[in-house]
């Protein structure tokens, strides 16, 4: 759908973008009123703005702007008013109840917490959060879910911080990927880029010993990790052996079921690594095809076997609901087998179409909103009967259904360093192209951010200045 938007303001255009975001999942804004099939304008005069629609839809409304106390509430005041203003306008036009109503934000929790921070007792910050943004009961209560289990995790301390490895590599690319991630290609870039991140690591363990950090989660993602050979993960986790014997917790993902041998897993263990990640996706050949996955099914069960029969005991497998050509009837097969393996944790994500992935082409065979749900809901179901819970949850933009993505875990299997990550609670430092160090402070409420360049050879060339600019986040 392209849409048009006139407004005073940049924030108050994103407003508008983001609400018809939620009915629209494929959203284009154009320059254009005469290319545009709906048109937006507001503005504001005196102590009322006016919201003024055509195209799609035609209406026109007038929205209270109260005049407060600062200018600061003053405008988060007045883009809330539009925002819902626009958002149940959208709602009653076309007659759906979007799951999350009209939230747009990537952590939903953070509302909850932020009502408990004002001394509300859970239930009642999850009713206010509910009823102020439209949320359904169930993803209301699937936030309750997650709170509770967060709030009885291992709090981390201002002192310590989490640790983050990333391999921007990937055998081949997934065609749904909107990661940053090189295809290994002939493999002349590994290691090069090994090098420039073992200096990298050198330099932040020597920043962890001066400011006196503690070192809480370590976490390699990617790309996929296990697209190094064994040896070149041996180099980089023998270079970040100091850090990781200082963790309560250690995760690497072995991402792609293709990737993951033997020599790579022995390496792993070698090093002390508790958690890893093998991620089938779907059981269903045909859709890993579609998908570009370029392993089979079987791969991922010889992987998965592989990995329990070498003593891993900390397995979490990613599943995508609203695959290409999938029902809930083939979603309910993957999660039978899911079942059967039984690992320790599980993600459920929902297939997200971003313009900078190839999946947009798919558009057509893909599962209706009501499927997705239902698929996401088998998801919850599937992970409640293996004992686990939902622990973390995020969303983002132009996803199938306008849903989540859930991570569940077994109690005391939780991931701490996706918490960690999800809700902003907790200093990383970010090794490799595209890792964003970050340093949380003053009680949780200054989060300082300091980026690595995302493009492979820049970061090989530039690594020392990577690690200046992390260093200068401590400085401060
Ligand atoms: S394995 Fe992950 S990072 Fe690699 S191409 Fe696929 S989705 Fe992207």
């Amino acid at each position: 759908m392209r849409l048009w938007i006139e407004a005073p303001g940049e924030d108050l255009g994103k407003e508008i973008y983001d609400v018809a975001g939620i009915f629209y999942p494929q959203i284009e804004v154009t320059a254009s009123p005469a290319e545009s099939e709906l048109r937006v304008r507001y503005r504001e005069t005196g102590g009322e703005g006016l919201l003024e629609l055509d195209g799609l839809l035609s209406a026109r409304l007038t929205v209270s702007v109260t005049q407060t106390d600062g200018p600061i509430l003053d405008r988060r005041l007045r883009k809330r008013r539009l925002k819902m203003a626009f958002y149940r306008l959208l709602k009653e036009h076309l007659g759906v109840q979007p799951p999350w109503g009209a939230l747009t934000g990537i952590r939903p929790t953070r509302l909850v917490y932020e009502k408990l921070s004002e001394g509300l007792t859970l239930d009642l910050a999850l009713l206010r959060v509910g009823e102020e943004y439209d949320v359904t009961p169930r993803k209301v209560s699937l936030m309750g879910r997650v709170v509770t289990v967060q709030r009885n995790l291992a709090q981390p301390s201002e002192d310590e911080t989490d640790l983050y490895i990333g391999i921007p590599f990937c055998e081949s690319r997934c065609r749904y990927c909107s990661f940053i991630s090189a295809q290994v290609g002939k493999g002349t870039l590994l290691q090069p880029y090994v090098e420039a991140l073992k200096r990298e690591i050198r330099a932040v363990t020597g920043l962890v010993t001066e400011k006196g950090l503690k070192p809480r989660a370590f976490y390699m993602g990617g790309g996929t990790p296990t697209a190094l050979s064994a040896e070149q993960l041996d180099q980089v986790l023998e270079a970040a052996e100091p850090l990781l014997c200082a963790c309560r917790e250690t995760t690497v993902e072995a991402g792609r079921p293709d990737s993951v041998t033997r020599e790579r897993l022995s390496v792993l263990k070698k090093h002390g690594i508790g958690r890893i990640s093998i991620n089938p996706q779907t059981i269903h050949d045909a859709t890993l095809e579609t998908i570009g996955r370029r392993h089979t099914h079987q791969q991922t069960q010889e992987a998965y076997e592989l990995a329990r029969t070498m003593g891993f005991d900390r397995i979490n497998m990613d599943l995508i609901a609203g695959l290409p050509g999938e029902t809930p009837a083939m979603f309910a097969q993957t999660l039978d087998w899911v079942k059967a393996c039984a690992p320790e944790s599980l993600t459920v994500h929902t297939l997200c179409v971003k313009r900078s992935s190839d999946m947009h082409r798919w558009q057509d065979s893909l599962p209706v909103a009501a499927a997705v749900e239902e698929m996401v809901s088998m998801g919850l179901d599937c992970a409640l009967s293996l004992g686990m819970n939902p622990y973390y949850l995020y969303r983002q933009k132009h996803m199938a259904g306008n849903l989540e993505n859930v991570g569940y875990a077994m109690p005391g299997r939780e991931c701490l360093y996706n918490v960690d990550t999800m809700e902003d609670t907790l200093s990383v430092l970010a090794m490799g192209a595209g890792g964003i160090s970050k340093r949380v402070t003053g009680n949780r409420e200054m989060v300082y951010r300091a980026p690595n360049v995302k493009e492979i050879g820049q970061y090989i060339q530039r690594v020392d200045e990577m690690s200046g600019r992390k260093a200068g986040l401590w400085d401060t």
